[in-house]
């Protein structure tokens, strides 16, 4: 899907006051919203058909979470952006477990929201593009070659798939469990002691931005996100 299209998603809340700002708010932004206020009527939509889905997560005749690991479990490359007041870490590290790929808690900002769903829908059509650019990075998958700035870094292989990984969801959030199975392409129950020494030596390679913000957000207990530059909020 090209970005600038217009994107369907789907809107699941019950709130008819934030339901109808939300509608309001991704036709204005050019995007085709459809809003469903239950879960069953979630369920019973074309998800197919969707871009999209932006889900709260207190619903009248269930919990979001389950319609979240249904949704990801029917369609898995189907972003899923949790909208919930719930904001404790554990909170977050369950819906993103759940399968959602990024969380934003109420009250938001419309425009950080609509900037997330920008971030989401770009790396749609992105399965494993060859040559991704975020700020001065480049990493360039078919020669497995990385830039920054214009200087080639010489990484490890594991240091490369996990960039390629962070800036492939560039502007969200990659769980650690994501990152340990698409990297170690294992489940991992154990230490994940690995990762977080490979995320250190790849930092080092990387060094810091010209910028003040950080090239890497470690979310402590839930995963990274590759900064896009001035996306800050
Ligand atoms: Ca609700």
């Amino acid at each position: 899907m090209n970005q600038d299209s217009p994107a369907r998603i789907l809107v699941v809340e019950d709130d008819e006051g934030i339901g109808a700002g939300l509608v309001r708010a991704l036709d204005g932004a050019g995007h085709d919203p459809i809003w469903v206020r239950t879960s069953a009527e979630a369920t019973a939509a074309d998800v197919d058909e969707v871009d999209l889905v932006l889900l709260d997560l207190g619903l009248p005749d269930g919990d979001g979470l389950d319609l979240c690991r249904q949704l990801h479990d029917e369609e898995p490359d189907l972003p899923i952006l949790i909208l919930t007041a719930r904001s404790t870490e554990t909170d977050i590290v369950v819906g993103l477990d759940a399968g959602a790929d990024d969380y934003l808690i109420k009250p938001f900002r419309l425009a950080e929201l609509l900037a997330r769903i920008r971030a989401l829908l770009r790396r749609q059509p992105a399965e494993s593009p060859d040559v991704v650019e975020v700020g001065d990075v480049r990493v360039d998958n078919a020669a497995r070659r990385v830039h920054v700035d214009g200087t080639e870094l010489n990484l490890r292989q594991k240091e490369f798939d996990l960039l390629s990984l962070l800036i492939r969801h560039a502007g969200t959030v990659v769980t650690r469990d994501d990152a340990m199975e698409q990297v170690w392409d294992e489940h991992w129950f154990g230490s994940t002691k690995t990762l977080d020494v490979t995320l250190a030596s790849l930092r080092q390679h990387l060094g810091e931005p010209r910028s003040d913000q950080s090239r890497i957000t470690t979310l402590r207990g839930v995963g990274f996100r590759f900064e896009i530059p001035d996306s800050r909020r």
